[in-house]
């Protein structure tokens, strides 16, 4: 398998996608060294991240058979299948030319940069299924075949939140809370942007519902600290805390978990708004679900305090 890849990188490739491999291998390499902080966070990140990224000193995009899903590590090459990355670029690209066209300037130089967070935060999720036992696809399979998919569902949020607080601590530097919960802000918005939307959420499946529903809600507590001048955290649910998300099978009610390691009901709601979030995730219409999700999560009394 390796020799093919290696053939396949000396064909006709974007030339940004050996810019993306280094910076995404440097990343990996910061990520190492965040590792051995003596904080609770490096203890968090040592924990989740070490096992998998210790050893990685290359990354290549490239194609890969059909039994290694969109991703597998082998020795120190951690390899990526080209079309998701191909097709995630394609959308931030397109959204960066939208933004130009709206008037926001971003240089040329800025572009790589977009794109190694785009991608970083999507093989922050996926190096997170390895220390989840889940990280090699046949035992993903089997795991799902034996737990079903709204249990898999829970474990790929969990590895959204996880990558989330990865990409922030990677992107911050641990500089201040207010600067960790905007890049938690937008790891998350990159799922709703853009990974669901290259893996959309099938109609009427309850665990992909779930699944994005829990990420809108995690959004949506943080979407409204934006306007706050001074920001009051709940000790016992910080902002960067996983939630999960359950929907009824009549898919009107929905129920809200803190996730690992406190799992505890945190609320239930039961009007037309469950029924409106699901129609707009099933839609794709992720800007009002996010809108959606913040009322829901506000009667549920999970928003911070201004
Ligand atoms: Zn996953």
């Amino acid at each position: 398998m390796p020799t093919e890849i290696d053939a396949a990188t000396t064909l006709d490739r974007p030339p940004l996608f050996s810019e993306i491999e280094h910076r995404l291998a440097d990343a990996c390499r910061r990520l190492v060294a965040l590792c051995s902080h003596n904080s609770a966070e490096g203890q968090e990140l040592q924990d989740k991240f070490l096992p998998a990224i210790s050893k990685i000193n290359q990354v290549v995009i490239g194609p890969l058979e059909a039994n290694f899903g969109a991703f597998v590590a082998i020795e120190d090459v951690l390899y990526l299948k080209e079309e998701p990355v191909i097709e995630l670029f394609r959308i931030v690209l397109s959204d960066i030319a939208s933004q130009l066209k709206a008037g926001r300037t971003i240089s040329a130089a800025e572009i790589p940069a977009l794109l190694e967070r785009a991608l970083m935060d999507y093989v922050l999720h996926e190096l997170r299924h390895q220390s989840q036992g889940v990280g090699d696809y046949g035992d993903f399979k089997l795991a799902k075949s034996i737990a079903g998919r709204r249990f898999m569902a829970e474990m790929d949020v969990q590895a959204d939140r996880d990558a989330a607080f990865a990409f922030s601590m990677l992107y911050t530097h641990g500089n201040s809370r207010a600067e960790f919960l905007e890049c938690f802000r937008e790891a998350l918005f990159l799922s709703s942007a853009y990974y669901f939307r290259i893996f959309p959420p099938t109609p009427s499946r309850l665990d992909k519902q779930e699944r994005v529903a829990a990420v809108m809600l995690m959004s949506a507590r943080l979407a409204v600290i934006r306007d706050f001048n001074e920001l009051v955290e709940r000790p016992d649910l910080p902002l960067d805390s996983p939630l999960i998300a359950k929907i009824s099978t009549a898919q009107s009610t929905l129920a809200i978990f803190q996730g690992q390691p406190n799992v505890r009901l945190l609320g239930a709601a039961n009007d037309a708004a469950v029924g409106l979030l699901v129609r707009q995730l099933d839609r794709s219409q992720f800007d009002d679900a996010l809108e959606t999700s913040i009322s829901l999560a506000d009667q549920l009394g999970l928003l911070p305090d201004n």
